[in-house]
C-alpha cells in the first residue's frame, strides 16, 4: 500500500502483539441453539436470540410478505420518501408494549442511543454514566458535547457523590445506564437511580437492549419488571430477543417529536427495511402473547445455576440470561473457550480491554434444552480437570 497508509499495518501489529486481535466466526445456518460453524454442528451459547425468535417461521413469513408488498428497501430517509405505514404500525406497537405515549424506530440500537443522547444534552449539560455502559451510550455522550462523568459500576453512592459535587454547575443533567449489563449480566439499581434523578432534577436514559422481550410480565424490560412509570427515556434494540434489526426510543410524545426533528442518526439515514420492520412487528406481538418463552428462559437459567454450583464454577452474576463465568486468567480463559470449541460448543472468552477481567460469557436461550445445558456444564467440568484449573 502507498505510504500514507503504512501506519495501518503497524497499528495492526500492535493489536496482534497485545493479543487483542479478533476476527469473526462464520456461521452458515439458520439462527438456532445448534448452528453450523466450519461445517460442524455447534451448540450456540453466545447468541442474543434469547427467545428463539430469529428463526421463528412467523417472523420469517412476515419478512417475506412485507418484502413482497413493499420491496426490499425503504428507498429514503423517513422524513423524505422512506416512511412506510409499516413503520408507523411498529412504532405504535412498541409504544403500547412500553406503555409510553410514543416510540421512534432507528436503524439500529447503536444509532438510537447516539441520536437520543446527542439530542437531549449539549455543551452546557452533564452526562453521568455507569462505568460498564455499552459503547453506544458512551459514544453518544461524547457526541453530545456535554461534560461526561463516569460513576462506579452500579454504585448508587458513587452516583450520588458525583451529583452532589457537580450537578448545580450544569443546565440539564442526563443519567445513562444499561438496565441489563451486556458483559456481566447484572442489573442496574434502577429504583434508586430514579430516586436520585428526582432529587437532583435529572433526566434518565435506560438502555433495555438485553431486557426487551426478556424482563417484565409483558416483556417490556426492567422498567416493566420494576413497575417504573415515571418519565424516562427508554432505548432498546429490535435485534436481540426480538430477532430482527433496528433500535427504538420510547417516551413522551414531545420527546419523540423532538427526536424526529433533532436526532441526526434518525434524520439522515434510510428507514428500516420492510423485512426488518415486519419481523420486529411480529416479534413485538409474540413477546406479549407468549410469556411461556420467558418462563422457559428463566427455567433454563435455574438449571444452569444449579449445574454450575454443583461443580463449583462461579458466575459473576445470575440476575439475567447473560451468565459470565470466572475460569482463571486471560490465558486460562482462552484455553477454556478453545476446549469448548473443540467439543463443538460455542461460548467465547471475553477479555481485556473489552472487560476488566477475562471470562467465558454464556447467553441462554428459551429454546435451549436441559440436555444442551448439561452438555455445556459437563464439558466445562472435563475441561477444568484436564486443564487443571483452580
Ligand atoms: C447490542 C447493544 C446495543 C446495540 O444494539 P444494536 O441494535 O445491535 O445496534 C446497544 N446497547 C446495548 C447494551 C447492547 O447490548
Amino acid at each position: 500500500m502507498a505510504k500514507p497508509y503504512d501506519w495501518i499495518g503497524h497499528a495492526l501489529q500492535v493489536v496482534h502483539q497485545a493479543n487483542w486481535h479478533r476476527s469473526p466466526v462464520t456461521i452458515s445456518s439458520r439462527a438456532d441453539t445448534v448452528v453450523k460453524i466450519d461445517d460442524r454442528d455447534t451448540l450456540m451459547f453466545a447468541s442474543n436470540n434469547y427467545l428463539g425468535l430469529a428463526g421463528d417461521p412467523r417472523l420469517i413469513e412476515a419478512a417475506i410478505a412485507a418484502t413482497q408488498t413493499y420491496g426490499t428497501g425503504a428507498t429514503g430517509s423517513r422524513l423524505v420518501s422512506g416512511h412506510l405505514d409499516l413503520h408507523q404500525e411498529l412504532e405504535t406497537a412498541i409504544a403500547s408494549l412500553k406503555q409510553t405515549e410514543a416510540a421512534l424506530v432507528f436503524s439500529s440500537g447503536y444509532l438510537a442511543n447516539l441520536g437520543a443522547i446527542a439530542s437531549v444534552v449539549g455543551a452546557r449539560d452533564l452526562v453521568l454514566q455507569d462505568a460498564y455502559n455499552h459503547s453506544c451510550l458512551k459514544n453518544g455522550a461524547i457526541l453530545s458535547g456535554a461534560q461526561v462523568i463516569t460513576y462506579s459500576h452500579a454504585n448508587i453512592s458513587s452516583l450520588a457523590r458525583e451529583l452532589e459535587q457537580h450537578r448545580d454547575r450544569y443546565r440539564r443533567c442526563l443519567i445513562t445506564t444499561d438496565t441489563v449489563f451486556s458483559m456481566d449480566g447484572d442489573l442496574c439499581p434502577l429504583g434508586e437511580i430514579m430516586d436520585l434523578a428526582d432529587r437532583y432534577d435529572c433526566m434518565v436514559l435506560v438502555d433495555e437492549a438485553h431486557a426487551t422481550g426478556v424482563f417484565g410480565d409483558r416483556g417490556a424490560g426492567v422498567t416493566n419488571a420494576l413497575g417504573i412509570n415515571r418519565p424516562l427515556i427508554q432505548v432498546g434494540t429490535l435485534s436481540k430477543a426480538l430477532g430482527s434489526l433496528g433500535g427504538y426510543v420510547a417516551g413522551s410524545a414531545e420527546l419523540i417529536d423532538f427526536l424526529r426533528n433533532r436526532a441526526a442518526s434518525w434524520i439522515y439515514t434510510t428507514g428500516l427495511s420492510p423485512a426488518d420492520t415486519a419481523a420486529a412487528l411480529a416479534a413485538v406481538k409474540i413477546i406479549q402473547t407468549e410469556p411461556q418463552r420467558r418462563q422457559q428462559l428463566w427455567q433454563n437459567l435455574t438449571a444452569l445455576k444449579q449445574a454450575l454450583s454443583a461443580v463449583q464454577i462461579e458466575p459473576f452474576s445470575t440476575d439475567s440470561q447473560i451468565v459470565a463465568l470466572k475460569v482463571g486468567d486471560t490465558t486460562q480463559t482462552l484455553n477454556v473457550a478453545a476446549y469448548l470449541r473443540q467439543n463443538d460448543i460455542f461460548a467465547p472468552a471475553i477479555r481485556p480491554p473489552t472487560v476488566p477481567t477475562a471470562r467465558i460469557r454464556l447467553t441462554l436461550m428459551a429454546t435451549h434444552t436441559i440436555e444442551q445445558i448439561e452438555a455445556l456444564v459437563n464439558c466445562l467440568t472435563k475441561c477444568q480437570s484436564e486443564l487443571a484449573l483452580s
